[in-house]
C-alpha cells in the first residue's frame, strides 16, 4: 500500500476530529481563551507539513500586522485600476540573447538562505551576470519589483535568435492565441515554433531550493557542449522566474514583504509579485510550467485531486499533466537518494479534496487558464520554520542539497517531457484556444481517459454567451481593467442596446465569451458553485467571484450576444465627475473603496467635511478643485448637495488597529491612517486616550492584557471609544471586554465562500451588495443591537461550508442570522461586529465601502 495515501488518510481523520472539536461552540462570555477559534486547523495531505497554509495561517487571527513600509509603498497605488500599459511584456524587435547587466544588491549577511548553503538573494544578480557573460544562450531581465522593492528576475535560455527570428516566434505565439485554426494549418509554425516552458521558483520565500535547482539547470543549459543540448535550445525557450519572492527568501518567510501569500493572489493581483508572473505567463504562453515549492516530506507532484476547476479544458490538461508527473517521479527516483524513492501524485494517490486544483489563486492553476500544463512541485525535506531553527546546520544543508537535486530533476524532466511531446502540446494549446473562440462546450471526459480518471474527476461549467458590465462606476472600471490585465478581451458598446428586457447605455462593457481565454474570464466572473457536498474538505478558498464581490454589476447572457456594434477596450473609460453647478456644496456617496479614499484624501488636505448619514459625505463648494482632482484620479463622482443638508462634522479618524496584514493593506488602500496595535503594544502602555476607534481582528486578546492595559481598554470603552471587530479574535474581544451584548456562534473553521446577505442596517447595510464573503463565519445572537446584515435564507452561493456531524453550525443554521451587527456600548461608543470577511486578502473590493462606513461611524 502506498504509504503517502495512508498518511493522507490519517491526516484527514485527525483534521476532521479537530474541526469538530474546535470551532463549533458559541462564544463563551468571559474567557476568550476558550472561545471559538474560527480558523480551523489546516488540512495536512501526506500527513506531513502543511504546505498550503490554510487561510493565510495563524497570521490572519493571531498576529497583528505592524506598520510596514512595504504595505505603505504598495497601497500608494490606492484602488486605482491596474495598469496594463506599464506591465512587463516581451521586448519587441530584438533577437536573443537580450542581455542586461543586472544591478547587484548589497551583501546581506542576514539572508536566511546562507545557513542552508543556498544562494542568497544578493548573489543571484552576480551569478546571472556571469552566466550572461559566459553564454549567448542566457538572457536576464527585471520583470518587476517585490513588495519590499527587490528586483524580480526573468531568465530566458534559448539558442541565439536574430531579430527577425524572434519576431517570427512572436507572430506564431500570437497566431496560436488569435487564430488557432490558422496556427493549426501552419506547417512552418509546427516545425519552427520554440517550445516555451516556464519555471517559477521560490514563490514561498522560505521554500528556497527551487531557485537553486533552477539555477543549476540554467547553468547546465548555458554551458553544455553536447549536440543534444544545443539542439534542444534551438527548439525551446526556457523561462525561469528565479525567485518570485525575494523578500521572503531573504527573511525566511512564506509571505512577501507586505505579509501576503503570493500563491493565493493570482485572482486578485493585489501584489507586485503575482502581477509580474501574470505578465510573464501571458507574454510567454508556456506549454508547461512548474511552480517549485516545499516541503511535504515526500516529494509531491501535481496533477491534483478533485474538485478540479470547472473552467479548465481538463482533458487537454490531464493528458499531459499525469505523464509529465510520472516522468518527474522517475527522475527523482533516479537520483538515488533514499528520501526520493517515490513521489506523491495527488491525482493518483490522494482522496478527493486533499489537494485540489479548484481555485485560480495558485500559480499553476492560474497558468492552466493561460494555456499551460501547470504543476505544483513540492520538494521533500523540511528546512524551514522549526527545522530551520532547531536542526544542526549540517543536517539542514544535507536536506537542502537533496531538495536542490529534486528541484533540478523535476525541471529537467519537465523540459524533456515538453521537448518530447512538443507536437501534441502545441496542438493542445491551439485546441484550448480554438474551443474558446468557437464557444464550444468543454467535452465530456470518459472514465479511464487517463489512468484513474473517474466520475469524481468530472467538472465542467456552462459558459454564458456574454457578460455585460454597465459602465460608469469605479468598481466597473476596476473590474474591466483587471480583466484586461489578465488578457481577457473586453469590448464596449457603441450605442444603447437592449438585452433580456433590460436597457443598457452606450459604453456598457461586454465580455464576448467566444474568446481564447474564456475559461479565465468565466472563472473570474461566474458566481461559482457550492461544492460542500462533493468533498469532505478543501484546501483553501472555494469561492471568490469577482462578479459578485467586486462591487460592479455583472449580468450574464446565457445564449445571446447583444446585437450592438462594439469597440475593443484597452483601458476602462474614466468614471469620475463633479456633477454640480459651481458654488454648490458637493455630495459623495460612500459606495466604493475609492469613494472612501477620496474622503480620506480630503480630510488629509484639511477640507472640512460633514456627513448626513453613514453613507453620505458633504464637501464644501470651496473644495471643488480638490474634488475635481480626486474625481479624475480615483474615478469617483461628486453630485450637488441638497441645499438644506447640514450634517455633522467629520474629524480625521484616529484609528488603532489590531488587524492582519491583508486588512492593514486594504485599510491603507482606502487611505486610512492607522496605528497598528496588538496585545504586546497595549501592554507596553499604548495611549488609547486620543483614539476614536479600535479595530480588533488579529493579535489582540483582552485576557492576555496586563491589568494596567486592561484598565486602559476599559477606560477607553467607558469613555465612548468606538470598536470594530472581525472574526473570532474580534468576537472574543467583544465578549471579554463586554462591548456589545451579543454572543457569536461559529461555523466550521474552514467554511468559506460567497454568501447571500440581506441588508437591514443604515451603516453597513445601507445599499450594500447582496453578497458577502465568509471565512470561518460567525453569526450573532442577543438583543440591544441593530442587525446590519443577515445571512440569506440559503446563504452559501459558492464555496465549501459543511455543518458538524451533528448537523449544527452549518449554513442552514446560519440562514437568516445576523452576520453584521451595530450598537451603542455601555460607555456610549459605537461598535460594529463583523461575522463576515469584508477585507479578506484585499480581494472583495465591493465590501470595502460598507466596512469603511462602519469604521467612520464608530469613530464618530
Ligand atoms: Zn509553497
Amino acid at each position: 500500500m502506498d504509504l503517502s495515501r495512508t498518511l493522507a488518510g490519517i491526516g484527514a481523520a485527525l483534521l476532521a476530529t479537530a474541526l469538530l472539536a474546535n470551532p463549533v461552540s458559541a462564544v463563551p462570555g468571559g474567557d476568550p481563551a476558550a472561545a471559538p477559534s474560527g480558523g480551523g486547523p489546516a488540512p495536512v495531505p501526506g500527513g506531513g507539513q502543511t504546505t498550503r497554509d490554510f487561510g493565510n495561517g495563524p497570521e490572519r487571527n493571531e498576529i497583528a500586522a505592524l506598520d510596514d513600509a512595504a504595505i505603505s509603498a504598495l497601497s500608494a497605488r490606492a484602488l486605482t485600476a491596474d495598469t496594463p500599459a506599464t506591465a512587463w511584456t516581451v521586448t519587441r524587435r530584438k533577437g536573443f540573447p537580450r542581455q542586461n547587466e543586472l544591478p547587484v544588491w548589497p551583501v546581506n549577511p542576514d539572508d536566511r538562505s546562507i545557513k542552508l548553503g543556498l544562494i542568497p538573494y544578493h548573489l543571484i544578480a552576480p551569478k546571472l551576470n556571469a552566466l550572461q557573460k559566459a553564454s549567448d544562450r542566457v538572457s536576464a531581465e527585471i520583470v518587476g519589483k517585490s513588495a519590499g522593492g527587490r528586483d524580480l528576475y526573468l531568465v530566458t535560455v534559448t539558442a541565439p535568435e536574430s531579430a527577425a527570428e524572434a519576431a517570427r516566434q512572436d507572430r506564431w505565439r500570437e497566431l496560436i492565441e488569435e487564430d488557432p485554426a490558422a496556427a493549426k494549418r501552419d506547417r512552418s509554425l509546427k516545425a519552427g515554433y520554440k517550445t516555451p516552458v516556464w519555471i517559477n521558483a521560490n514563490i514561498h520565500g522560505n521554500e528556497w531550493e527551487g531557485t537553486d535547482g533552477a539555477l543549476r539547470v540554467i547553468e547546465r543549459l548555458s554551458t553544455a557542449t553536447d549536440a543534444a543540448t544545443r539542439d534542444f535550445l534551438k527548439r525551446s525557450r526556457v523561462y525561469v522566474t528565479v525567485t518570485n519572492n525575494p523578500d521572503g527568501r531573504v527573511a525566511g518567510t512564506r509571505a512577501n514583504g507586505a505579509g501576503f501569500d503570493i500563491n493565493r493572489d493570482h485572482a486578485t493581483s493585489s501584489q507586485p509579485e503575482s502581477r509580474a508572473v501574470r505578465d510573464v505567463v501571458i507574454a510567454t504562453q508556456p506549454f508547461v510550467m512548474l511552480d517549485e515549492h516545499g516541503y511535504t516530506g515526500t516529494t509531491l507532484i501535481e496533477p491534483a485531486t478533485p474538485p478540479h476547476g470547472q473552467n479548465y479544458e481538463y482533458d487537454l490538461y490531464i493528458k499531459h499533466a499525469l505523464p509529465n508527473a510520472l516522468g518527474m517521479e522517475k527522475a527523482i527516483q533516479q537520483l538515488g537518494h533514499p528520501e526520493t524513492t517515490a513521489a506523491d501524485i495527488p491525482f493518483r494517490d490522494y482522496a478527493p479534496g486533499d489537494w485540489d486544483d479548484w481555485p485560480p489563486i495558485f500559480t499553476p492553476m492560474y497558468a492552466i487558464y493561460q494555456g499551460a500544463v501547470g504543476h505544483t512541485v513540492e520538494i521533500p525535506l523540511q528546512v524551514n520554520n522549526a527545522a530551520y531553527n532547531n536542526l544542526p546546520v549540517e543536517e539542514l544543508q544535507r536536506r537542502a542539497r537533496i531538495n536542490t537535486d529534486v528541484a533540478a530533476a523535476t525541471i529537467e524532466a519537465a523540459l524533456t517531457y515538453a521537448d518530447t511531446n512538443r507536437g501534441t502540446l502545441l496542438a493542445d494549446q491551439i485546441e484550448q484556444f480554438r474551443r474558446g473562440w468557437a464557444g464550444e462546450p468543454s467535452p465530456t471526459i470518459p472514465d479511464g481517459f487517463v489512468d484513474g480518471f473517474g466520475p469524481e474527476d468530472r467538472y465542467s461549467a456552462t459558459f454564458p454567451r456574454a457578460y455585460v458590465i454597465p459602465a460608469g462606476t469605479p468598481a466597473a472600471a476596476r473590474l474591466v481593467d483587471h480583466l484586461i490585465s489578465h488578457d481577457v478581451r473586453v469590448t464596449a458598446a457603441r450605442s444603447d442596446f437592449r438585452l433580456g428586457g433590460r436597457h443598457y447605455a452606450k459604453g456598457t462593457y461586454l465580455v464576448d465569451m467566444h474568446q481564447p481565454k474564456r475559461g479565465l474570464a468565466n472563472v473570474l466572473l461566474e458566481a461559482g458553485r457550492d461544492i460542500s457536498g462533493l468533498v469532505p474538505q478543501m484546501y483553501d478558498i472555494s469561492g471568490w467571484s469577482h462578479g459578485l464581490l467586486w462591487g460592479a454589476t455583472v449580468d450574464s447572457s446565457l445564449r445571446t450576444l447583444p446585437r450592438v456594434s462594439v469597440t475593443k477596450v484597452t483601458r476602462a473609460a474614466p468614471t469620475g465627475a463633479v456633477d454640480a453647478p459651481r458654488g454648490r456644496d458637493l455630495s459623495l456617496s460612500l459606495r466604493d473603496g475609492n469613494d472612501v479614499r477620496a474622503v480620506n484624501e480630503l480630510l488629509t488636505r484639511g477640507v472640512k467635511l460633514r456627513r448626513t448619514d453613514a453613507a453620505t459625505v458633504l464637501v464644501p463648494a470651496e473644495a471643488r478643485p480638490e474634488a475635481s482632482a480626486l474625481a479624475k484620479a480615483l474615478g469617483v463622482r461628486f453630485t450637488a448637495a441638497r441645499g438644506h443638508d447640514r450634517g455633522t462634522v467629520i474629524e480625521p479618524p484616529v484609528i488603532a488597529a489590531a488587524v492582519s496584514a491583508d486588512e492593514l493593506f486594504a485599510l491603507k488602500e482606502m487611505g486610512f491612517v492607522v496605528q497598528p496595535v496588538s496585545t504586546a503594544i497595549l501592554n507596553a502602555g499604548f495611549d488609547l486616550s486620543a483614539v476614536d476607534t479600535l479595530i480588533v481582528s488579529s493579535g489582540l486578546s483582552y485576557s492576555a492584557l496586563t491589568p494596567a492595559a486592561r484598565t486602559a481598554v476599559d477606560a477607553y470603552l467607558a469613555g465612548g471609544g468606538g470598536v470594530v471587530t472581525r472574526g473570532a479574535t474580534g468576537a472574543n474581544f467583544n465578549a471579554a471586554a463586554r462591548v456589545l451584548p451579543v454572543t457569536a456562534t461559529a461555523g466550521r473553521g474552514d467554511a468559506n465562500g460567497v454568501v447571500t446577505v440581506t441588508n437591514e442596517g443604515r451603516i453597513v447595510g445601507a445599499g450594500s451588495p447582496a453578497h458577502s464573503f465568509i471565512y470561518s463565519p460567525l453569526w450573532f445572537t442577543g438583543t440591544g443591537v441593530t442587525v446590519e446584515q443577515r445571512y440569506g435564507t440559503t446563504p452559501l452561493v459558492a464555496g465549501h461550508w459543511l455543518p458538524t456531524d451533528a448537523g449544527t453550525n452549518g449554513p442552514a443554521q446560519a440562514a437568516g442570522q445576523p452576520a453584521v451587527v451595530s450598537g451603542v456600548t455601555a460607555g456610549g461608543g459605537h461598535a460594529v461586529l463583523f461575522g463576515t470577511e469584508p477585507l479578506f486578502r484585499a480581494h472583495p473590493k465591493g465590501l470595502y465601502a460598507p466596512y469603511a462606513r462602519a469604521l467612520l461611524w464608530t469613530a464618530s
